[in-house]
């Protein structure tokens, strides 16, 4: 093509995406069809395209129209969710569903290791497709697997529609708790045993310093005893946990004492800015979406944090309540006895559920036992260099390397990494706590033995 020749097309394609043939077309269409032919041509094709665009004035009414609009279908959308929320299936719905997305899930060829494909046999979906949970819950097989039946590559596929759930299906949970947790073969009647908090003072600051570690955090997941977990919870009931939590906070003392805030009334930027603080949450994956977490929302979700953020309650993330303790530092003992005092201040109002066999109870199965994570965000830039051996020290340490935003090893900057225990069920919060602490404290030394090498060779 000449220069010229593709000058033009380019030319011509402009004025198509500029409306400008499109708007010219009409006005000569609207010639031709004019009975009366004008005389001045002209000026009534000038006059027809003027009256097909709208003034300033106009502009914004109809741009203001628009954000009402939208406004208004966000609503809609919103109600649409609530009254979906409301819908009660009958059993021959949820048969129908139950059929499908097992049959969707075994015929998926490529993703076969979901835990939830590895343990519901043909013979255990039969027996509890048409079991439900005790009244007024109702929870059938398929809110506890739906996320599971829908999403084919996730590891587990399975959350718990109310602490029943893990008793009425549990042919189906305990071997999906023992093999996730590690638990093959303990015959135990009791995986997790009673809470102990052991001797505080044993925790320690890891990094008096502050060389290596940037931040420390320690959560707990808890629900409340006798209502049922996010995949069953009702509009209702998002708002009373909210409201429970808030008057449970109330009576808080010293350091950790706060102010709620509930998820509508904090802007949308705000909230922006106070995840990327690490003190807030938003809407998670897909997954969750399908299991029914964020229904309803932002209805009865929110955070309770002191003026310090270093206690922090977050509500109806996906547990009723998460507990935090943070401090920007390595001072892990600060921020364990934190939460040990935050949690028996919230025990003195709240029961949370528990389980005889598995200790706290969580919707989420990976949860169970202590529900604890407790992290650093720790910069380790010449052991991150060495993926290989650093999740091998890990692995012996019984820890769990992360990015800080969550994702995969891969995208860790600048040597930053989430290191957490990596066991919850099996061990009291003391010892998990212990082997975070004995770990870090091990990795920082590999670290500086590292940097020694560095500085000899
Ligand atoms: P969890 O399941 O323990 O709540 P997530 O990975 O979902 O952990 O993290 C929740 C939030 O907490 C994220 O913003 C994450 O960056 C933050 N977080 C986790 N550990 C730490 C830490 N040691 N220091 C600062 N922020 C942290
Ligand atoms: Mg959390």
């Amino acid at each position: 093509m000449t220069s010229i020749e593709s000058k033009r097309v380019q030319y011509r394609k402009y004025l198509e995406r500029a409306g400008v043939i499109d708007a010219l077309s009409k006005a000569l269409i609207k010639l031709y069809e004019e009975q009366n032919k004008p005389e001045d041509a002209i000026r009534f094709v000038r006059k027809f395209m003027c009256e097909s665009c709208p003034d300033d004035a106009q502009y914004d009414v109809m741009k203001n129209d628009l954000e009402e609009a939208k406004t208004h279908i966000s609503k809609l959308e919103q109600e649409l969710e609530r009254l979906r929320g409301q819908i009660k299936k009958s059993p021959e719905e949820y048969q129908e569903l139950t059929v499908e997305g097992y049959k969707s899930l075994i015929d998926d060829e490529e993703n076969v290791n979901s835990l939830l494909r590895k343990y519901l046999t043909p013979e255990l979906l039969e027996e509890y497709m048409l079991v439900t949970t005790p009244a007024p819950v109702d929870a059938y097989l398929y809110d506890c697997a739906v996320a599971g039946f829908q999403h084919h590559d996730k590891p587990v596929g399975i959350y718990a529609a109310d602490a029943d759930s893990y008793d009425v299906f549990n042919k189906l949970f305990d071997p999906i708790i023992k093999d996730y947790h590690g638990q093959m073969d303990n015959e135990s009647d009791v995986l997790q045993k009673d809470p102990d908090f052991g001797n505080v003072d044993e925790i320690e600051n890891l990094d008096p310093e502050r060389k290596y570690i940037l931040s420390a955090r320690i959560r707990l997941a808890r629900n409340i005893e006798g209502l049922p977990f996010f995949p069953k919870l009702t509009e209702k009931q998002f708002i009373e946990v909210e409201e429970k939590v808030r008057s449970a906070t109330e009576t808080m003392d010293g350091e950790l004492i706060g102010s709620y805030l509930t998820m509508a009334d904090i802007d949308a930027e705000t909230q922006a800015e106070m995840v990327k603080r690490h003190i807030l949450f938003q809407r998670g994956d897909e997954q969750l979406t399908t299991a029914g977490c964020y229904r309803f929302w932002p209805t009865g979700r929110g955070v309770y944090h002191n003026p310090a953020e270093t206690f922090l309650i977050w509500v109806n993330r996906q547990d009723h309540v998460h507990i935090m303790s943070m401090a920007q530092c390595g001072d892990l003992g600060d921020v364990y006895n934190r939460l040990v005092n935050g949690l028996s201040e919230l025990e003195k109002t709240l029961t949370f559920a528990r389980h005889p066999r598995y200790g706290n109870l969580t919707a989420c199965p990976t949860n169970l036992g202590t529900s604890l994570r407790a992290s650093v965000h720790v910069r380790l830039p010449l052991l991150s260099k060495d993926p290989d051996r650093l999740l091998a020290l890990a692995e012996e340490l019984q820890l769990q390397v992360r990015s800080t935003d969550g994702g995969e090893l891969s995208t860790v900057e600048d040597g930053v990494m989430d290191i957490s225990n990596k066991r919850k069920l099996g061990f009291t919060e003391f010892e998990l706590v212990k082997t975070l602490q004995d770990g870090v404290v091990a990795l920082i030394n590999a670290e500086e033995e590292l940097e020694i090498a560095g500085q000899e060779g």
